[in-house]
């Protein structure tokens, strides 16, 4: 069995932690990519892995993945991942929580947490109660910080307008055609705004009910969850699950961009190639995707309110232009490109 320096996905974390805390049950693992920027930001999933090396896995690869998130967003954060050992049941006790606290306190505020898939609010509110390297507290009035989605949207909005401006030569998003695949707290956001400002919206998601619903009050259109990366529309936007964008998918595929909020979304990074080669525009999601932790960092770091968030979300399109810029002049993907970008800025 390969030792973890051997691990594809070690990319010369500065260190990884593994937790065990037989009383409570706690197995974890936080992974520390880079402080080179700052504390290790990245947030905590709770989540049952078919065994404990799928875990260190993820660590590595979403910590890694924080950093340039990180690093492209501006903000003074290095990327950290947690992750906690899920059993079959998913079953999250208090002591579970209290214990992982503990292990965060440990580090000494070189990791700092925030909300991920399987944690609640409320967990960052215990969390919190315990150490105080915690973010995404519920915000006070005017301030930072609280449920990341709303800020994820906006973000994503301006990236999507961007990305139409880009691909389409349009100056605003009426009579843009955008397909989104999941309407939860992202995507529904997301379509709200596109609808305001005038879009043509195919919806999707594997809760039916919840797109129907949200297409009724919006005015758009519906389709099942397996065709929504076939619909013909001028910007497809994955805002569900990661890894969808490989071989298959991107030869189907009836747009001219692609700009979404999902993680991950290429399901190698070689597909970024894949799209160039096919004339479709990328924006690269974590680049698109990062209002949210610009919003939690905001309140960690104590650099403003609800006007500094806006203020700094508000440049993910330049952001964005200066990837499709470099890309233009370099011949490389959007994707690799941003990758360089945000290695230089962790110094590796
Ligand atoms: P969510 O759980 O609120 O919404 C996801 C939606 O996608 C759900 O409605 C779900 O039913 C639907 N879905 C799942 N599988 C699907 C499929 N195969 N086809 C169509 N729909 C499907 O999650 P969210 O917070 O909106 O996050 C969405 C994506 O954005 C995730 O990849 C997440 O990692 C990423 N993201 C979220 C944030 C944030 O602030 N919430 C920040 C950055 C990135």
């Amino acid at each position: 069995m390969a030792a973890l320096w051997d691990f594809p996905d070690f990319d010369d974390h500065e260190d990884v932690h593994l937790f065990r805390d037989p009383e409570s049950g706690l197995t974890a693992v936080i992974a520390i990519h880079s402080t080179h920027l700052g504390p290790a930001g990245g947030g905590v999933r709770f989540w049952h892995y078919a065994d404990k090396n799928a875990a260190i896995i993820d660590s590595l690869r979403l910590s890694r993945g924080m950093s340039y998130k990180n690093a492209m967003a501006g903000l003074a954060m290095g990327g950290g991942k947690g992750v906690i050992l899920a059993g079959a049941d998913k079953i999250k006790s208090p002591a579970i929580i209290a214990a992982f606290a503990r292990s965060i306190d440990r580090l000494g505020g070189r990791y700092v947490t925030a909300q991920d898939v399987g944690m609640s609010a409320q967990d960052m509110i215990d969390l919190h109660a315990v150490t105080p390297f915690v973010s995404g507290l519920p915000p006070k009035a005017g301030g930072a910080g609280g449920d990341p989605g709303p800020s994820t949207a906006k973000g994503v909005f301006l990236g999507v307008q961007a990305a139409a401006k880009r691909a389409l030569g349009a100056s605003d998003m009426k009579g843009v055609r955008v397909a989104i695949q999941g309407v939860g707290s992202v995507g529904g956001g997301l379509a709200r705004y596109l609808a305001e400002a005038g879009a043509i919206l195919t919806l999707a998601d594997v809760d039916q009910g919840r797109a129907r619903h949200l297409a009724k009050s919006l005015g758009a259109a519906v389709v099942d969850a397996h065709c929504i990366m076939t619909v013909e529309a001028d910007i497809f936007s994955p805002c569900a699950l990661g890894a969808i964008l490989d071989e298959t998918s991107i030869a189907d595929l009836r747009v001219k961009a692609v700009a979404g909020g999902a993680n991950n979304q290429l399901a190698r990074p070689d597909h970024g190639r894949e799209l160039q080669a096919r004339g479709i525009l990328y924006a690269p999601d974590y680049v698109i995707n990062a209002g949210g932790i610009i919003n939690v960092a905001t309140e960690y770091l104590g650099d403003g309110g609800t006007t500094e968030v806006d203020a700094k979300i508000a440049g993910i399109p330049s952001r964005l232009s200066s990837i499709w810029d470099e890309s233009t002049a370099t011949g490389l993907p959007p994707s690799d490109v941003a990758d360089r970008m945000a290695r230089s800025l962790i110094g590796r």
